[in-house]
């Protein structure tokens, strides 16, 4: 693979651009691979690149029903920060925060990670107390995040109303080292790094069914055939429940729609992420200029996959009191995606009932900002067979054991 450069643009703005190479191959797949990934998502494509990676394992197929990075990984609102409460949830989520500021170096390709700080505004005494709670856990877990005063947040972000006409803001829970990426970007930078190793990324290739012999993975069924392995992982979010029936288990999780839109492009006018969690809006400012908006989920189960108008009133409703200058903005697109909720908000990075299956998912809303350090985990777990550090906690028999790892307030819908 050649390696993208400052000189390799000069060399083919001289040649009009007719020696790049495709960012990655499309081959068929072959008969066998040592591992298989469902799921050409973010967290799919990281799992393979780091097993690769660290652990040299480089016989493995991608498996994608779609196109890569079609699933949730192209359509969320690209939010980045570790400043989770519980102490593994801190650890994964920080850990994949500090490979992104270096992620871009690391697969040669610019993933446009921006750390232009995130903040998490406190519009009730209750957040008040919660956001300060999160501080301290924080700086125990070694996660750099303060609380800071409304004056503050006006002077990080001017276009912020902070005395609200239901909510004032009352402070806010500041994290200087979180931001945004470009989430199409995560997804191909590490799919060229892949097919660079020589993996396999088979897009259009949907696994219909799980086969196993003796209580062990044996391979799947496809669109293109029989495909065998000796370990199987799947990461598909919010059709994880589905890829568990075929290979036989249940897993505690629902699939619901996630939505989000975006406006016309504007001047630049907001160079921090913000996240109101009371009225329920979040909002950051893309480089091309549109203002990228983050909706709620739908408060029913399902796989539609796309936006709703209750949720643009919703939202909008919420923006305007927060941000009154983007009252006669025009809204150009909004989506949805199938998002994977778990009872505890907390992931699944986890051996299954159904020997060398593993299983990632669970990330529900806020997932982007963890694949690095879920790829790095989950590739861990495949390699070895069994959990290390970063994973252990998010077995999935926690929800027998009553071991729960509580995000609900951090990771409810906010992300
Ligand atoms: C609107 C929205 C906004 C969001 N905003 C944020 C945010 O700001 N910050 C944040 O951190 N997170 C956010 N998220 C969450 C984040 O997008 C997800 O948690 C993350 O992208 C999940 O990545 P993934 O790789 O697990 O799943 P996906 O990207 O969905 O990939 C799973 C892949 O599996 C494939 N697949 C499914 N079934 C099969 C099968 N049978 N065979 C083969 N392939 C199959 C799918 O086609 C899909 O491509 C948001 C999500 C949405 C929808």
């Amino acid at each position: 693979m050649k390696r993208y450069s400052v000189f390799a643009i000069a060399r083919e703005a001289m040649r009009y651009h007719m020696g790049w190479e495709r960012a990655w191959a499309s081959p068929e797949p072959k008969p066998a691979y040592d591992a298989i990934i469902v799921g050409a998502g973010g967290h799919g494509l990281a799992t393979a690149y780091y097993l690769g990676k660290n652990f040299g394992i480089t016989n493995v197929a991608i498996l994608e029903k779609g196109w890569l990075g079609g699933g949730n990984t192209g359509r969320n609102t690209t939010i980045i920060r570790s400043n989770y409460l519980q102490d593994p949830s801190a650890a994964i989520y920080e850990k994949s925060r500090s490979l992104y500021e270096t992620l871009s170096q690391d697969l040669n390709y610019n993933v446009m990670f921006s750390p232009r700080g995130v903040m998490m505004l406190a519009q009730t005494h209750h957040e008040v107390r919660g956001y300060l709670r999160t501080q301290h856990a924080n700086a125990l877990q070694g996660v750099a995040t303060e609380f800071i005063t409304p004056q503050r947040v006006k002077e990080l972000c001017p276009i912020l109303n902070i005395d609200g006409p239901r909510y004032p803001v009352l402070g806010a829970l500041w994290q200087a080292r979180g931001g945004t990426g470009r989430h199409d970007a995560v997804a191909w930078g590490y799919a060229r790094a892949c097919s660079a190793m020589g993996m396999h990324i088979i897009q259009n290739c949907e696994v219909k069914g799980v086969r196993s012999e003796n209580g062990q993975v044996t391979g799947v069924d496809t669109t293109k055939g029989f495909i065998s392995t000796k370990k199987l992982g799947m990461v598909v979010a919010g059709h994880s429940g589905q890829l568990a029936e075929m290979a036989g288990f249940r897993l505690p999780i629902e699939a619901v729609a996630l939505q989000a839109l975006v406006s016309e492009p504007i001047k630049p006018c907001m160079d921090v992420v913000v996240m109101a969690n009371t009225v329920h809006g979040y909002m950051s400012q893309s480089d091309k200029g549109e203002m990228v908006i983050g909706g709620g989920t739908d408060g029913f189960n399902n796989y539609t996959q796309r936006g709703s108008f209750h949720h643009i009133e919703e939202t909008l409703r919420a923006l305007v009191e927060t941000f009154p200058i983007i009252s006669r903005l025009k809204m150009l697109r909004q989506w949805g995606g199938i998002v994977d909720m778990t009872g505890d908000r907390s992931p699944l990075i986890s051996k299954t009932p159904l020997g060398n299956c593993f299983i990632n998912c669970g990330w529900g809303t806020g997932g982007f900002k963890a694949i690095p350090g879920s790829g790095w985990a989950m590739a861990e777990l495949m390699a070895k067979g069994e959990p290390g550090p970063l994973a252990e906690a998010f077995n999935m028999w926690r929800f027998k054991d009553g071991q729960f790892i509580d995000e609900s307030v951090a990771a409810g819908v906010a992300h």
